[in-house]
């Protein structure tokens, strides 16, 4: 038995080594505190699930659902992105669902790309951008997101060879892993590139909801011509503690819902109705748990650049997603550092190279674990470092 090419290409998966280290380290007697991987570690609210407790009884949802999702689900998005962003989506040809952002973030790749075709990816970025391209056959193509550009890609910088044969461009605002946010006026640009080159804009929005100071990160498809370009992939996994229920939708322009939706329904048989209706609960029902893990992981954001500050980086506090994205100190790599930190202070943080080869010199600490904890892994790393350097 032989895998493919597609598959000896890939990366191994970057937290499945992650969890193997904090495995190692445990084993050795270690009290380890994973700063590693962004799975809120908060439970669902109750009424999300007390919603899906009575639909599991419902035999109707005992059955095959549809790919594309149950017309109920579709409304209540659609309700939902009207009165969170001012704009209007035809629940039945401009969203589908999804199990989870993730599934269809990799499936889009398979719709749109052939092989030899390029796909622009955001690096550092979720991986999952780069593997559907790799898996479609297709070639990405890294757009570097630097300190100096406020980790936004350069359009302009896109070699025009790469931009002609790219089908495919990936956004993610607010950014994992960086923590940044876009604008409108960044929106814009990026519209009339996809246009001038004919690419389809695939925005991932995970963190919609996980903004701080009051800023509000506003949808790609609210700038005008976005809808003739771009499709926007939803979650309700960070935004309702609901990362093990496996649902999201992907919605936008009306043709690239088509052919995803076609092929889900060659791939897959939807998501389980009663999730489904769990969903319905988290969309429609009261918003207040949504600003209460806002502030929850703002005053996490606080406590780690606080404690970072205090050993002598000077970081901004990040507007949005639940991640601190920061500079090694001098003489590190993002791995040296990361092992150096473990070693001493037995705290896991993810080396920026896991997110591509523009992650070097940086590292991602996620703020999915309880304040307390947070502080003692930053004293813990304060004794271990003392004062660093840059
Ligand atoms: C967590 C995450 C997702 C995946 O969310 P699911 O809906 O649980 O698949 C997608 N994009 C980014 C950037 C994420 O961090």
């Amino acid at each position: 038995m032989k895998e493919n090419q597609a598959m000896q290409k890939l990366p191994p998966y970057l937290f499945a080594r992650i969890e193997k280290k904090i495995e190692e380290a445990r084993e050795q007697g270690v009290d380890v505190i994973s700063l590693g991987i962004g799975d809120p570690d908060r439970p669902t609210p109750p009424h999300i699930i007390e919603r899906m407790e009575q639909a599991i009884k419902d035999p109707a949802n005992h059955q095959y659902p549809s790919s594309v999702g149950m017309l109920r689900f579709r409304e209540a998005v659609a309700s939902w992105f009207l009165d969170r962003f001012g704009v209007e989506l035809d629940p039945k040809s401009e969203i589908v669902s999804l199990l989870g952002s993730k599934e269809g973030i990799a499936h889009i790749s398979f719709c749109f790309v052939d092989p030899g075709d390029v796909s622009l990816v955001p690096d550092p970025g979720y991986p999952v951008y780069n593997i559907g391209a790799i898996l479609a056959g297709a070639e990405p193509y890294q757009m570097p997101l630097t300190a100096e550009n406020r980790f936004l890609p350069a359009l302009e910088d896109i070699p025009q060879e790469k931009a002609k044969r790219a089908k495919l461009m990936f956004l993610n605002y607010p950014n994992n892993p960086t923590g940044a946010v876009a604008d409108a006026e960044f929106f814009k640009k990026v519209v009339e590139f996809a246009r001038y080159y004919d690419i389809l804009v695939c925005h991932d929005h995970a963190y919609s909801e996980i903004a701080f100071d009051g800023f509000k990160p506003i949808s790609f498809l609210e700038v005008e011509g976005a809808r003739s370009v771009g499709i926007e992939f939803h979650s309700l996994s960070k935004t309702f503690n609901m990362t093990g229920w496996r649902i999201g939708w992907a919605c936008g322009n009306r043709d690239a819902v088509e052919v995803l939706t076609r092929f889900k329904s060659n791939v897959d048989s939807g998501v389980f109705q009663a999730v489904q209706e769990a969903g319905i609960a988290a969309l429609e029902g009261p918003q207040d748990c949504v600003e209460a893990m806002r502030n929850l992981y703002q005053r996490r954001r606080d406590v780690v650049i606080e404690g970072l500050n205090e050993m002598g980086w000077r970081l901004e506090p990040p507007k949005g997603s639940i991640y601190v994205w920061a500079p090694v100190p001098k003489g590190y790599t993002s791995a040296s550092f990361a092992e150096l930190v473990l070693e001493k202070a037995g705290v896991i943080i993810t080396p920026g190279t896991g997110y591509g080869d523009y992650g070097e010199g940086y590292f991602r600490i996620a703020l999915t674990v309880e304040e307390d904890r947070l502080r003692e892994a930053l004293q813990r790393m304060h004794d271990a470092l003392g004062k660093v350097e840059f």
